[in-house]
């Protein structure tokens, strides 16, 4: 008789977004005149730059003719692309050889798979409040979970300690929900941490592009001692606006060896079995990202996203509100004013300004009484939120 994945029972259910939803909705029919502004949902609303979509054009264009068709593509990724990224990883300093670079399509399903490279046996560690499938995937994996807090008092960024020893550890810089980010001295003690005990660090780097000061690390391999023990994941998903054209790459160092087993070698045999390859076409668009007028236009968006995070932070400081991001990740994770609940000051704010943010209860335990914005929305709307949010917090 067949038996299910019992497990799938200890998910928690999709009980956030759809509360935030039904909440917003609800407002609204309510309040019809009203304009409710959404600051809560992280995904981008600046197009593709104009670079990726004359690539993605000309990508199906060769799809057309037979001398210019691709079928399928390596599993690993394609070779210009693979050779594109290395070259940008060595011009930002940090050298990482094309075999280490696993093109993927999107951080999402690496941070899934790669947990096929390890024996269920193992123990993970997740800092909460943390993006919800570092504990989604090892709750089916069926994998002992670790949570280790974090809070005000240390930043949302806890240092390594006895109770965070585990086998695989997730760490998150610049992190989804905080936007908190790891000096470069943080996170050689996880470094550290991780190679005297073993364990082998899943690096999400999702939102390194947002990062601004020099000491916080873009890649974990700007640390010594980090390819011994780490595996990166990276996303063009908001970096250049890829979260509905789904490209993302995976860092396995050939150095990462344990148990007498090369994880390089290892995640290539992954590769062969899991997939048959990301489309041609979106690694073409992909190569344009990493082209110098890729470049320079997705720095273009970043400025729109970093100018909606300057007007939330403006707004915050005039209120004497603590917080954590913006500067370096497009999220500000707010302390809730007056004691408040994540979710009282959600319908504080829906009820008094209709802005809507996401409430830190919705990331787990530790994220209860901080609240999250995102700086993905549209800019006249975001200094529009910000605007009103500002005007709440410093009134009488
Ligand atoms: N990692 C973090 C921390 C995220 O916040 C997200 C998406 O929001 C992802 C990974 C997934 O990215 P992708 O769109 O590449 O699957």
């Amino acid at each position: 008789m067949l038996k299910p994945n019992i497990r799938y029972k200890e998910l928690k259910d999709s009980y956030l977004f759809n509360t935030i939803y039904r909440k917003t909705d609800e407002y609204l029919a309510e309040h019809p005149d009203q304009k409710v502004l959404r600051m809560g949902v992280g995904d981008v609303s600046l197009p593709l730059c104009d670079a990726v979509i004359k690539a993605l054009h000309r990508a199906v264009d060769d799809q057309a003719q037979a001398s210019t068709f691709h079928g399928y593509m390596p599993e690993v990724g394609d070779a210009s692309l693979r050779k594109a990224i290395a070259a940008h990883y060595r011009k930002a300093g940090t050298p990482v050889a094309e075999d280490e670079i696993f093109i993927s399509s999107g951080a999402c399903d690496d941070l899934g798979d790669i947990l096929e490279l390890f024996d269920q046996d193992n123990t993970v560690m997740v800092i909460e409040p943390a993006y919800p499938e570092y504990v989604d995937t090892n709750i089916l994996a069926g994998r002992r979970i670790i949570h280790l807090r974090s809070g005000e008092d240390n930043g949302f960024l806890p240092e390594p300690c006895e109770e965070a020893t585990a086998d695989i550890l997730y760490l998150c810089s610049p992190n989804n929900p905080t936007g908190a980010a790891f000096s470069r001295n943080q996170l050689q003690a996880w470094v550290d941490f991780a190679n005297e005990i073993g364990a082998v660090i899943l690096f999400d780097a999702a939102y390194e592009i947002f990062i601004e000061d020099d000491n916080i690390p873009h890649s974990i391999y700007e640390l010594d001692g980090a390819d011994r023990c780490a595996i990166e994941i990276c996303s063009l998903s908001k970096t250049a606006g890829f979260t509905g054209t789904r490209l993302g790459y995976t860092i396995v160092p050939k150095k990462l060896v344990r148990g007498g087993m090369n994880l390089n070698a290892m995640w290539s045999r992954n590769r062969e079995t899991r997939t048959n390859g990301v489309s041609y076409i979106l690694q073409k668009g992909a190569l344009a990202v990493f082209s110098s007028e890729g470049q320079r236009q997705i720095r273009e968006n970043l400025r729109v996203y970093k100018e909606n995070a300057a007007s939330f932070m403006t707004a915050l400081d005039a209120a004497g509100i603590w917080y954590t991001g913006g500067r370096n990740s497009p999220y500000i994770w707010m302390k809730c004013p007056n004691g408040m609940s994540g979710w009282e000051f959600f319908d504080y704010l829906l009820q008094e300004i209709q802005v809507v943010g996401i409430p830190g209860e919705g990331f787990g335990e530790c994220g209860k009484g901080y609240f999250r914005f995102s700086t993905f929305g549209k800019l006249e709307e975001t200094r529009e939120a910000a605007n009103r949010l500002c005007r709440l917090l410093t009134k009488e």
